[in-house]
């Protein structure tokens, strides 16, 4: 059977009401830039559902694609066809045949969203159903989980005729919440706290320290491979690197050692809220999960977040990191974020930072310096990259939308 289109269902934006078309427009561009190899493909999108029309592209290879966009619930192959009760037995008939094996059983599920078609329910499947059993030899109807279920839908413009459905990754269409931005380590946790960000429908600009020449060339290459791995879900992503070795080394000549990375995390706050405002995002999202490391307990995040209040996302604040590890594994960004390299913030940590720093401690420690001018020339000489998956085809494509 060759199916000529790939029906959309939208799951959780059906439910957004007065956004919805924003919603489907974002959707629309997700699944454009997905399917940038397959140039035949026409997408039609409407209120309730879009359709992916595949002009003779390769079926199985375009459902791998659409497997991992967000916003999509579930898709089905589909074939379309005229109102036309004998064109719907004949069609039945062969998308059934195609898939039938000796001993299997089917249903057919009938949906009728309008109702001016001359069969009702009951009818399709008496009609339709009888068809079937008088031609295909062997095969019984069952109503629990049958193995062929040949979803029948009237619609207005035409009959739609499907038997299978495939989960889709859920989710929202990236760029429908908003824009965070997302501060990008090179360890393993904040690309999947983006990841995860992306999935409910923020779009995201990473921000990325960097402390030449205590860091590397090498350490940014992976910072710039995790985002190319990010930008495959969007098409494009904009990465800004800040440098910050004037900050680390000024920390570390005058605050005490064991409130330096306290410190250095106010330091990095303060700034990436600086850059989100410039570049009118609305929060800020981080990797952190609640006891993973010193930086990462309570008394840390209180200390530390008192610098802004800009919401601050944690999609992992809660996960074990087995959990996380899993997940970078599956996004393929483990493999990027397991290569040696040397962090901007282990560089400088103290052998014991403070687990349990105090607000007031660290204002205190802080209040000798002006950190403002500093801060202000990290934003301005932070460099703003636009990163494009490596895949070629895929950014000349997102281009064009
Ligand atoms: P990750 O695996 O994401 O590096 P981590 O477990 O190493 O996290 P920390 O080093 O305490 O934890 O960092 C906590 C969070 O702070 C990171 O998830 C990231 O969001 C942010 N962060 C840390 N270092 C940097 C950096 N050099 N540039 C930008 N953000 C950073
Ligand atoms: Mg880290």
């Amino acid at each position: 059977m060759e199916y000529e289109r790939i029906l959309i269902r939208y799951g959780e934006i059906s439910t957004k009401g007065r956004n919805r078309n924003q919603f489907v427009e974002k959707l629309r561009k997700s699944v454009r830039i997905a399917l940038a190899p397959f140039p035949n493909i026409k997408v039609e999108a409407s209120r309730d559902r879009m359709y992916v029309l595949l002009n003779g592209e390769n079926c199985e290879e375009v459902i791998g694609k659409l497997k991992s966009i967000f916003g999509i619930q579930s898709f089905s192959p589909a074939i379309k066809v005229k109102r036309d009760i004998e064109v719907l037995k004949q069609s039945s008939l062969e998308i059934v045949r195609s898939l039938f094996k000796e001993g299997q059983t089917f249903k057919i599920t009938p949906k009728r969203s309008d109702k001016t078609f001359e069969l009702d329910t009951d009818g399709i499947n008496q009609t339709i159903g009888g068809h079937l059993l008088k031609n295909i030899p062997g095969m019984k109807v069952k109503v629990k989980n049958p193995d062929i279920n040949l979803r029948i839908e009237v619609r207005k413009e035409a009959i739609y005729l499907s038997c299978e459905t495939i989960q889709g990754a859920g989710g929202l269409p990236v760029g429908s919440g908003g824009k965070a931005m997302l501060m990008l380590s090179g360890g393993i946790d904040s690309p999947v706290a983006g990841y995860m960000a992306m999935k409910r429908g923020l779009e995201i600009e990473a921000v990325h320290f960097f402390s030449p020449p205590f860091t590397s060339e090498r350490s940014k290459e992976k910072v710039i491979d995790l985002s190319k791995k990010l930008s495959e879900i969007y098409g494009s992503m904009t990465l800004h690197i800040v440098p910050f070795t004037d900050i680390q080394q000024t920390i570390a000549e005058q605050i005490p050692e064991n409130y330096s990375m306290t410190s250095t995390r106010r330091m990095m706050l303060r700034i990436t809220d600086e850059i989100r405002k410039k570049h009118e995002g609305l929060a800020i999202i981080t990797g952190e999960s609640v006891g993973q490391v010193a930086s990462q307990t309570l008394e840390s995040m209180f200390a530390i977040n008192e610098v802004t209040n800009t919401p601050i996302l944690r999609p992992l604040i809660t996960m074990d990191k087995t959990d996380i590890i899993r997940i970078a594994h599956e996004i393929d960004t483990l493999e990027i974020s397991n290569r040696p390299f040397e962090d901007c913030c282990t560089i400088f940590v103290p052998a014991s930072p403070k687990t349990k720093p105090k607000r007031e401690k660290v204002q205190h420690y802080e209040s000798f310096f002006d950190f403002d001018p500093l801060i202000h020339e990290a934003v301005q000489e932070t460099e703003t990259l636009v990163i494009k998956p490596d895949n070629k085809q895929h950014s000349e494509f997102s281009e064009l939308f």
